[in-house]
């Protein structure tokens, strides 16, 4: 068996300092010279997953291959990196206890007193390490929160006590900071970080490595400094600086401070490689578009950054592969009237309409659908977006005067979208949608299969309702194209809009497997329409 390397990401001073995009880009050094890694986030959170989850409190929801719903740092890792992460991937504190109290009432601790550590820190051991497979060289553990939050506590024990479990040169300790600058005096202070690594190293962790976000360099003075109050070595003092032009670019920043050097140095690490010219493409690419192009993503959580996250991802990684420089316009479909439509929509090139859940906003995305098709706006509906240009459909082409999903009236005279069976006595919210991936088949000579280039197709969906098969004939009677369905024809998986530049909704959720390096082949056939439409 491979001796595996642990590198556990920890934060300091503050949230939002980008600890997954951090994590991400050492998961994407250490794959670029050569190295087999895993990626683990912690959430120390009650909850057994982010699935039950407002987004005001959490952001996106990603999902997995196999249906986890998880914390949206996963969607960063697989864009960032090759690994494809599964409900091993994701831990929470709800998981830990859950399956720690299920063995106590089973009587598995044989007569004692179940405590934090070790049972608690065992069982997070335990499940840290259940990411590793026979190929993994390196785990990286992303430990969600902030140092010194009393939620995470078990879990830098835990991180903590990997020292004695695998020994010292195979663990790593790196440390997300933020030196902030205070403006009535003009400087960079690092007092935050100095106490941000205290009170790790009360924990009894000494960090190795400092990655310190700051507002302009950090000049030798200031790395001795820091270095001298927080034991870490000069060299291991490294400057975060804010980047200019995307994320995608924080990887290469780290490497021209030669962080990865120091990593393999630390863990004892030989390289195998040294290959990072596709990052340097990319970012040649971002910096050099040919065009640019505007997309309208009408949703209820705009004022969100992170909301529909691996949705402006995708457009992000569409656009480049389009040679465009990409503007988003977001707007709030609860505000959207037939009075502000036309100018809310002015000079855009595609509509974008996202998943979404309760009946907030709906006539907002029902007008916008009705708009894009009647003129010849790109239209990209996902998964409730989809259902939306069912809905609309059903009540301008069909007739259906009050058509709608059942989800926003139950009692509606057209449910054109509907609950499965299956799904109806359900009253348990957590984990029991139609979560993960599932086959599909694409039917030839439909915008679907320009984008794929082949019949089956395989996409994560995360949804309770579907396309109610009983009026199928009359959509497709009256031109709605049905171009997928589930491999035994049973669900309908996409619909598109006949002699329009493109207007195509899909059930599943196509953006959870969209990379820098392999956009997904329908965002990328939107923003190639979303080109054409200028
Ligand atoms: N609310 C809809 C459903 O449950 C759509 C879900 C979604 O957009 N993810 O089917």
């Amino acid at each position: 068996m491979k001796v595996v390397k642990y590198i556990f990401v920890t934060g300091g001073v503050c949230s939002s300092l980008g600890k997954g995009i951090a994590s991400s880009s050492i998961g994407a050094l250490l794959e670029s010279r050569g190295f087999k890694i895993s990626m683990t986030k912690i959430d120390p959170y009650i909850n057994v997953d982010a699935g039950t989850m407002s987004p005001y409190q959490h952001g996106e929801v990603f999902v997995t291959d196999d249906g986890a719903e998880t914390d949206l740092d996963l969607g960063n890792y697989e864009r960032f990196t090759n690994t494809l992460l599964t409900k091993n991937n994701s831990i929470t504190t709800g998981q830990v206890y859950n399956e720690v109290i299920k063995r106590e009432r089973k009587g598995d601790y044989l007569g004692r007193c179940v405590q934090v550590i070790p049972h608690i820190t065992d069982e997070i051991k335990r499940r840290i390490k259940q990411s590793i497979d026979k190929d993994t060289d390196v785990l990286i553990i992303e430990i969600g929160g902030t140092v010194g939050d009393i939620e995470s506590v078990p879990f830098l024990e835990a991180a903590r006590q990997f020292i004695h479990d695998a020994g010292k040169d195979n663990v790593l300790y790196v440390h997300l900071t933020l030196i902030p600058k205070i403006k009535a005096a003009g400087e960079f202070k690092t007092k935050p970080t100095q106490h941000s690594v205290q009170k790790l190293r009360e924990i009894g962790i000494q960090p190795d490595i400092l990655l310190c976000r700051i507002d302009g360099e950090m000049n030798t003075s200031m790395k001795k400094k820091v270095s001298l109050f927080t034991n870490v070595e000069e060299e291991a003092v490294v400057d975060a600086v804010n980047i200019k032009h995307s994320i995608y670019e924080v990887p290469l920043l780290y490497e021209e401070r030669k962080l990865t050097d120091v990593i393999l140095k630390k863990l004892r690490l030989t390289q195998t490689k040294v290959d990072i010219s596709i990052w340097e493409d990319l970012i040649h690419n971002i910096k050099n578009p040919q065009h640019e192009i505007r997309i309208a993503v009408v949703g209820k959580y705009i004022d969100l950054q992170d909301a529909y996250k691996s949705i402006y991802e995708a457009l992000h990684h569409a656009s480049i592969a389009n040679n465009a420089k990409l503007h988003i316009k977001r707007i709030l479909s609860d505000d959207m009237t037939e009075e502000n439509i036309k100018a809310n929509l002015e000079g855009v090139d595609g509509v974008l309409i996202p998943g979404g859940f309760g009946d907030r906003g709906i006539q907002g995305k029902i007008l916008t659908a009705k708009y894009a098709r009647e003129n010849k706006i790109p239209y990209f509906g996902i998964c409730l977006g989809m259902q939306i240009m069912v809905i609309e459909y059903a009540r301008n082409i069909l007739g259906f005067k009050g058509a709608n999903s059942t989800e926003f009236e139950t009692k509606t005279a057209y449910p054109v979208i509907s609950l499965l069976e299956e799904q109806e006595g359900v009253d348990k919210k957590g984990g029991t949608m139609r979560l993960g991936a599932n086959d599909s088949i694409v039917l030839k000579d439909t915008r679907m299969f320009d984008a794929y280039q082949k019949e089956k197709i395989s996409e994560r969906h995360r949804h309770r309702y579907e396309f109610n098969n009983l009026y199928k004939e009359n959509f497709i009677d009256k031109g709605l194209v049905i171009s997928a369905t589930t491999d035994d024809g049973s669900l309908v998986e996409s619909v598109e809009w006949n002699n329009h530049p493109f207007g195509v909704g899909v059930q599943f959720h196509p953006e959870f497997k969209s990379k820098p390096f392999s956009p997904h082949p329908l965002f990328k056939e939107f923003i190639k329409a979303a080109v054409k439409n200028q």
